[in-house]
């Protein structure tokens, strides 16, 4: 049987870099904030047991959210730290008489709300049997220039093997405490840079580049942009099936099934 899996989102930041008076993660796109769509992906995806959200102490907002659609699959955890690192250690802590040393923990971003369901099949696909863990990434398709203190090009810089990290990251329970615990706050930026400090070396797995970070104003566009995508093909995708579904039905199963409807 496969060790169970969780998912941890720290959600204790103030988001100031997005310019808003709210944190970034209770920020509305399409009527809802950012964290109820990162829930959402994770909650609906049938190997997570559970989805814990790591709040700041007196956090008022997440209990003025409706989460009754996911039903007890979220939990909120007050003992946000002062940076993510301490966020997510504390929560782990917090969470520690649900989770075994060999779960699964995905650790992911509140302001990533476009994550695909894709990807984190991909995840559970790649890593179920992985030593170490690993995360989401992408490959660096930009080229990249150093800049000099006058915002000048000082060098162009090869690209060859440089991914962007994503979220979610996802490690052993017993690792993933054991590594905040060694680590930096302010070097450890994210899951992967605390285990890599224990000298291992986490898997990177494909991710997509529309699962993006909000971190400035115009991207909250972006993501609404992404996300109404999303709702989109998603429906384009159960209207096909209900179709194939209903070719595949024999004639006198359907007039039955319209006769019923005409009654209603
Ligand atoms: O600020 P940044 O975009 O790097 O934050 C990434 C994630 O970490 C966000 O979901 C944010 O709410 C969370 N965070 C946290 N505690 C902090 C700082 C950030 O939970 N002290």
């Amino acid at each position: 049987m496969p060790a169970k899996a969780y998912a941890l989102i720290p959600a204790a930041g103030s988001g100031t870099r997005v310019g808003a008076a709210l944190p970034k993660q209770y920020l509305e796109v399409a009527g809802r904030p950012l964290l109820h769509y990162s829930v959402g992906t994770l909650a609906r995806h049938p190997r997570i047991e559970q989805v814990f959200v790591v709040l700041t102490q007196g956090d008022e907002r997440f209990a003025r959210c409706d989460w009754r659609e996911f039903g007890g699959r979220v939990e909120p955890l007050y003992c946000g730290g002062t940076t993510r690192a301490a966020s997510v250690f504390n929560g782990l802590l917090a969470a520690r008489d649900t989770m075994d040393g060999a779960d699964w923990v995905l650790v992911h971003d509140a302001a990533r709300p476009c994550l695909g369901r894709d990807e984190l099949d991909r995840l559970f696909g790649e890593l179920e049997d992985d030593e170490t863990g690993g995360l989401l990434a992408v490959p660096v398709a930009d080229t990249l220039k150093r800049a000099n203190r006058e915002t000048r090009v000082a060098a162009t810089e090869p690209r060859d093997g440089l991914w962007l990290a994503q979220t979610p990251q996802m490690f052993r329970y017993r690792l993933l405490i054991e590594a905040l615990r060694a680590a930096d706050p302010a070097v450890a930026t994210d899951e992967a840079r605390a285990v890599e400090g224990l000298g291992l070396k986490p898997r990177l797995v494909l991710g997509d580049t529309r699962n993006i970070k909000v971190t400035f104003p115009e991207d909250l566009l972006l993501a609404e942009l992404i996300l109404a995508n999303q709702k989109l093909a998603a429906k384009t995708l159960r209207k096909a099936s209900t179709s194939r579904q209903d070719a595949k039905t024999p004639s006198k199963e359907k007039s039955n099934r319209n006769a019923l409807k005409r009654k209603r």
